[in-house]
């Protein structure tokens, strides 16, 4: 089987729809949330998504703001304008759809968590130590996560200790091989390890293999609906930078 893994889409239509292009052939869908909040196209992102093949979509921290269920003082200035705008902009199917999904589910012998495995909707995952409470906080052979927006594995060996790095467009993982593993694929709609290119991954169950993917897309097509929609423009700028 092979599924095509996204998350933190974030409202950025153009990215998604690269992404959507560039995907070779698979039979299911993986989308680990964030699917809205930053972005200017919260609607149209979330009704592409929705329709793809077979597709499992979790909650993230910014479809949870928008919807109004998470406290806004947690968040920076400029996510919490979004998320106060997107909250205004959804079309009630839409806003229905996102109120039913979880933020962390099992599928396909996987756990998924928007953000960790023992936080799923706020945990940062980032350091080698986060590694072992969490790979503690599940039973499966793998994980996938989303929310730092960096695509990344941690990996943890025999004797318990994890070690995690960063991953560049092309580097294929082995699921199988010993070890478990948590993945992050990146973000679509908004990348964060100084690459602009929108990230995504595809896990083949047959190989036993995830490939993280990088595709460009008119960034500047979107910063220009983002300024033009009234969203903070650090959002806007922050995409060419990836970061
Ligand atoms: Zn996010």
């Amino acid at each position: 089987m092979r599924f095509l893994v996204l998350s933190d889409i974030h409202g950025n239509f153009e990215a998604l729809q690269a992404v959507l292009a560039d995907a070779p052939m698979y039979d299911s869908t993986i989308c680990l949330g964030d699917t809205v909040g930053y972005g200017p196209n919260p609607n149209e992102c979330v009704d592409a998504v929705r329709s793809l093949p077979g597709v499992t979509c979790l909650i993230g921290n910014h479809d949870l703001a928008a919807l109004g269920q998470l406290n806004l003082s947690d968040f920076n200035p400029f996510a919490r304008k979004a998320a106060v705008w997107t909250d205004a902009h959804l079309k009630a199917d839409v806003r229905a759809y996102l109120g039913s999904l979880t933020p962390s589910k099992q599928a396909y012998s996987m756990h998924l968590a928007h953000a960790s495995p023992r936080d799923p909707v706020w945990e940062y995952m980032e350091e080698s130590s986060q590694g072992p409470p969490n790979f503690a906080a599940f039973s499966e052979q793998t994980c996938f996560v989303g929310h730092t927006h960096v695509p990344r594995v941690f990996e943890n060996d025999s004797a318990g200790q994890a070690r995690v790095y960063t991953a560049k467009h092309g580097h294929s993982v082995t699921i199988r091989s010993g070890s478990r593993k948590i993945i992050n694929p990146g973000g679509v709609g908004q990348p964060r390890d100084g690459d602009p290119r929108a990230s995504y991954g595809l896990l083949d169950t047959t190989s036993q293999t995830f490939v993280f993917r990088r595709v460009p897309y008119p960034i500047d097509r979107t910063q220009e609906k983002i300024l033009k929609a009234g969203l903070p423009a650090p959002l806007a700028y922050r995409l060419a930078s990836g970061l």
